[in-house]
């Protein structure tokens, strides 16, 4: 970018301690243009997401077999119980998961049986979905728990049917060697409500055990649990942060 296109700032100012730039430098470069969704459709992906699942195909996922065998519907897709997991044939990382998904309108089962799923990053740790719309179960088993470690702040699921969203922010661990040198942080914003900020994770989802850390890369799938309940999702999308 040409510097005589910005139209202030300042060089005479101080340094800004650990970069190259002063304050209010005008060479310092600008942040890229996104469009972000339409006022009226809050939840479209801006601009620069990467679609992972828009209602219409499986194409990005896969599974068991190599096939994706969930159901699509009109404009979702839904779990058929013991077809497996699913996840993206793409490897994502750090950044902005947005998932939107419903618990089955017709009630069936109570506590982990009843509209259970989970979103797992880097096919790894879990947020956990289940119906928790008057269905009380273990704490940190309830929807929007990092599963196994951190209950979520508030429990704010909508009722059975209804569509309920999820923008995860993620920062994965780092590694040096067999070294932990940064857990994973992870802030989930469950219906727009924050249930998890700034979680410092204590590894990988286990189930009746600790979790601990052993070195993996920085990037896998997304992938989305079948835990025998018809649990739909639409609308998941990512940008790399
Ligand atoms: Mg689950």
């Amino acid at each position: 970018m040409s510097e005589n296109l910005i139209p202030d700032g300042f060089t005479d100012t101080p340094q800004l301690p650990g970069t190259p730039w002063c304050v209010h430098d005008p060479r310092r470069p600008l942040p890229p243009v996104v469009a972000p969704a339409p006022a009226d459709q809050p939840y479209a992906p801006p601009s620069d997401a990467e679609v992972l699942f828009d209602g219409r195909d499986l194409s990005g996922w896969t599974g068991r077999d190599g096939k994706a065998a969930w159901k699509l519907g009109d404009g979702f897709m839904e779990v058929v119980p013991k077809t497996g997991d699913i996840w993206t044939k793409r490897d994502l990382g750090d950044g902005h998961y947005h998932i939107e998904w419903s618990a089955p309108a017709v009630i069936e089962g109570r506590s982990q049986g009843r509209g259970n799923s989970g979103v797992f990053i880097l096919r790894q740790y879990e947020v956990q979905v289940l119906d928790n719309y008057q269905n009380p179960t273990y704490a940190d088993g309830t929807a929007g728990a990092i599963y196994g470690q951190f209950p979520p702040l508030v429990n704010a699921c909508r009722a059975p049917g209804e569509w309920n969203t999820y923008d995860i922010y993620w920062f994965g661990p780092r590694f040096e060697g067999d070294r932990l040198v940064s857990p994973a942080r992870i802030t989930v914003v469950f219906n727009n409500i924050p249930v998890q900020i700034c979680r410092e994770l204590m590894g990988p989802t286990q189930y009746r055990k600790i979790a601990s850390y052993r070195p993996h890369p920085p990037t896998g799938p997304l992938q989305l649990q079948d835990h025998n309940n018809p649990v739909r999702y639409r609308n998941i999308w990512y940008r790399p942060l």
